[in-house]
């Protein structure tokens, strides 16, 4: 067992150069070179970890699949976790870390200038806000992982997501990878180059780590959990949930124990809008 355990939850909307759905399948031209960039960008990471006193890395392969990063480039000390679905979706493995990293993380559904702006589930879900608070999915992660005593060190992805970060988790260093220009387009530098950045700036949260500047964030219990659907349809099947509240045509409210506990209620009702999908269409 390693005492001292970093997690790295890796999505691929945020990452540099990937900007199409041609990118984001596996059944799709670019797969591959998606598959390069988040293989690379983390194997980095893990490597600056690893050499700077964390003993194993976890990688929470995050996008949908999650069979994106090849076991074959990443160094030793590090563990992966792949496949979907899976109950903690994109923080499975990370128990017993002492710290998260978030990368290729990207802006919540509706953000102007955001590569594939969504909040989960593209095609199912609007809005996720805990609390009246409109989450992304680096807010409702990060807030889960506080209840598991796990502090966000570092968020590197879309610059559209930086307001977020710098206001709900000021200590966490920040690294942009990409500027959007639209949904579809972005601007980033040589990947060469981004490496070398990713390593400064886990470094530097490594430091602030060993400072002991990085906080956890709590919410009031029990948490309340909103989410407005993309189709009535959804919120309909929400609605079986005896303990849903619905709201109007869209949207369904549930008290849950806390964010983890929501976090798994927004899993099931993203599988349950997948499975109405592939009954109604
Ligand atoms: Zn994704």
């Amino acid at each position: 067992m390693a005492d001292n355990k970093a997690f790295i939850s890796v999505d691929l909307e945020g990452l540099p150069h990937v900007v199409s759905r041609a990118h984001l399948y596996q059944d799709k031209p670019l797969w591959s070179e998606a598959r390069k960039i988040a293989t690379t960008i983390v194997a980095e990471v893990s490597k600056a970890l690893l050499e700077n006193g964390y003993n194993e890395v976890v990688i929470a392969d995050s996008h949908g699949d999650m069979v994106n990063i090849d076991p074959f480039e990443l160094p030793s000390g590090t563990i992966l976790v792949r496949g979907y679905p899976r109950i903690r979706s994109m923080i499975s493995g990370a128990e017993g870390s002492s710290v998260a990293l978030f990368i290729g993380y990207h802006a919540g559904f509706g953000t102007r200038l955001a590569t594939f702006d969504h909040t989960y589930s593209g095609s199912s879900i609007q809005r996720v806000e805990i609390n009246g608070t409109t989450c992304s999915e680096f807010l409702i992660n990060m807030l889960a992982l506080s209840e598991a005593k796990i502090p966000v060190i570092m968020v590197a992805g879309d610059a559209a997501l930086e307001n977020e970060v710098r206001k709900f988790a000021p200590w966490a260093t920040f690294l942009p990878l990409k500027r959007s220009l639209s949904r579809y387009s972005s601007v980033s530098s040589s990947m060469h180059e981004l490496l070398g950045s990713l390593r400064k700036a886990t470094l530097e949260s490594i430091e602030s780590a060993k400072r002991g500047e990085p906080r956890l964030v709590s919410v009031e219990k029990p948490v309340n959990l909103r989410v407005t659907f993309l189709s009535t349809g959804y919120a309909d099947v929400a609605e079986y949930l005896p303990w849903a509240k619905r709201i109007d045509g869209l949207t369904v409210e549930i008290s849950v124990e806390n964010v983890m506990g929501a976090l798994s209620v927004l899993e099931l009702l993203a599988m349950a809008s997948a499975g109405l999908r592939t009954l109604t269409t």
